[in-house]
């Protein structure tokens, strides 16, 4: 019988980058962290986020039908912490704009989306975005795996 931790320690060895996904509902802006983020198709140019049925990010998104995906940089983990709630509530958050976006300031990469469609799988959604913008910065990412955040530098094991 397949444990709940065995496949969260699976999943644990498949490093990522970390984002935060923004939203804005009603002129308020909100950040989720997430590393369930992937490339889905380059003409049209689609993402796909996946979003845990518990999270008050799911309703957010329904609502503005529209979100921003923010590549963390190495230097952001406490955003990330922040975004996960792992961190106490209360911190500033320097938010910038791109277009009609709320995004994250400093992000390695911030990337807009209009929602194109969703998915309900299992106990998450999964909201295919269409890009509309994109922002990048020469920042290295911020890495997650094993349930711990690491950096590119410690974990590079050759140059190409
Ligand atoms: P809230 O609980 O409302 O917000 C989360 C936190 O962000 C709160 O502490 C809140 O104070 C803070 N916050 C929100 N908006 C602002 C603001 N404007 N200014 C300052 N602080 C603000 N969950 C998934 O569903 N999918 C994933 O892919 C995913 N990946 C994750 C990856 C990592 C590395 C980690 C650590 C967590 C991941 N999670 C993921 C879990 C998710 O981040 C947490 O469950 C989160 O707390 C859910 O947030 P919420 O939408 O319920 O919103």
């Amino acid at each position: 019988m397949m444990e709940d931790y065995q496949f969260r320690q699976a999943m644990g060895k498949f490093a990522t980058g970390v984002t935060v996904i923004t939203t804005e509902v009603e002129e308020e802006v909100y950040g989720m962290t997430a590393n369930a983020f992937m490339s889905v198709s380059l003409d049209p140019k689609l993402v796909v986020i996946s979003i845990g049925e518990k999270a008050q990010m799911l309703e957010r998104i329904k609502k503005s039908q529209k979100f921003a995906v923010n590549i963390l940089a190495a230097d952001q983990k406490e955003l990330s912490m922040i975004f996960a709630g792992q961190i106490e509530e209360g911190k500033e958050v320097p938010f910038s704009r791109l277009g009609d976006y709320p995004v994250i300031e400093g992000a390695a990469a911030q990337i807009t989306c209009e929602v194109s469609s969703e998915h309900v799988e299992g106990d998450h959604t999964l909201f295919i975005g269409r890009v509309t913008n994109i922002h990048l910065t020469e920042a290295n990412p911020l890495i997650f795996y094993s349930g711990r955040y690491r950096s590119l530098e410690e974990e590079e094991v050759s140059a190409i």
